[in-house]
């Protein structure tokens, strides 16, 4: 009996045994899961309030970048107000700097002009002659090496002597050798002239030294010219290459035959050339007109750029 007491007495033991460790699992598990439950409650708690937040916050942002878009909108706005204001006062500007510059260049061409002898683009006639006080504005002296040799040295008209030189180089460059034979003449010069082939030729001298050549020869910007075959101003430089070379191009350096062949004005004089400037000679070219043709008020015109 005692070894069967001994024996239950083990048995409970064991059994208590038994249920205290399931006991102490049990409750070690339920506190262990009733932590971490709680634990995890508590994180996701702290993540709601974490989102929550970072929600609060993109709000915010979003806001904050409508906010400044609008901003970006109005400062466009008022970036482009600005600019068209700016265009709209640089437009005003541009067009009075325009006005502005074209009332200067008005009064440059006005003080050009009144600067300019209107007489060296005068049309001389039986009833219009150049007043025998007339003196050029400036005289230079013609390069030896243009004139035609054994004859005396000459002046031509300051402005227009770079244009002849021009001329006769270019000429020179074509195999043409042409020479001046007589360029300024001044009044009482024409007059010892005329005085020396009326001695000579009688009436007859009025024939090639009449009224309207001679006032050319006292513009300074007239000039006869001849190559040495011919020798001087004569009728015979008509049929010579030189005389054609002058037709072809003499109008791009501002000279017209002023007496071209079976003109109405006056005799016929393949030698005499007057420089008129290059607006002129070639307007005149394309016209396939004369200088005597054209009006006087057509002709004037062009007083302004006879140097240019
Ligand atoms: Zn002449």
């Amino acid at each position: 009996m005692r070894d069967m007491s001994h024996l239950q007495n083990r048995q409970t033991k064991l059994i208590i045994g038994i249920i205290s460790t399931f006991a102490i699992g049990f409750g070690a598990l339920s506190l262990w899961s009733t932590y971490t439950l709680h634990a995890t409650r508590a994180e996701r708690d702290q993540l709601t309030l974490q989102n929550d937040s970072s929600a609060a916050n993109l709000d915010l942002a979003s806001s904050s970048i409508a906010e400044l878009t609008d901003q970006i909108s109005m400062l466009t706005i008022d970036l482009e107000d600005m600019t068209a204001d700016y265009e709209r006062e640089k437009q005003k500007n541009d067009d009075f700097e325009a006005e502005y510059r074209d009332i200067i260049n008005t009064v440059y061409d006005l003080d050009k002009l009144s600067k300019t002898d209107k007489e060296l683009l005068q049309k001389y006639s039986k009833v219009y002659f150049l007043n025998e006080n007339y003196i050029p504005s400036k005289l230079s002296d013609i390069p030896e090496e243009y004139i035609l040799a054994g004859h005396a040295p000459q002046e031509f008209h300051s402005s227009a002597l770079s244009f002849l030189e021009d001329m006769l180089d270019a000429a020179a460059e074509d195999g043409v050798d042409l020479k001046v034979v007589s360029a300024y003449r001044s009044f009482d010069t024409q007059a010892q002239l005329k005085g020396t082939y009326l001695q000579t030729y009688g009436t007859g001298a009025n024939t090639f030294s009449a009224d309207q050549g001679y006032s050319e020869h006292q513009l300074g910007t007239a000039i006869d010219l001849s190559d040495p075959a011919t020798g001087g101003p004569y009728d015979a430089f008509g049929d010579t290459e030189a005389y054609q070379w002058l037709l072809r191009h003499a109008y791009r350096y501002g000279f017209v035959l002023s007496y071209p062949e079976d003109n109405e004005y006056y005799v016929y004089e393949p030698w005499h050339w007057r420089f008129v400037g290059r607006d002129l000679s070639r307007a005149l070219h394309r016209a396939d007109a004369n200088f005597y043709d054209w009006d006087q008020r057509q002709i004037d015109d062009y007083l302004l750029s006879i140097f240019d």
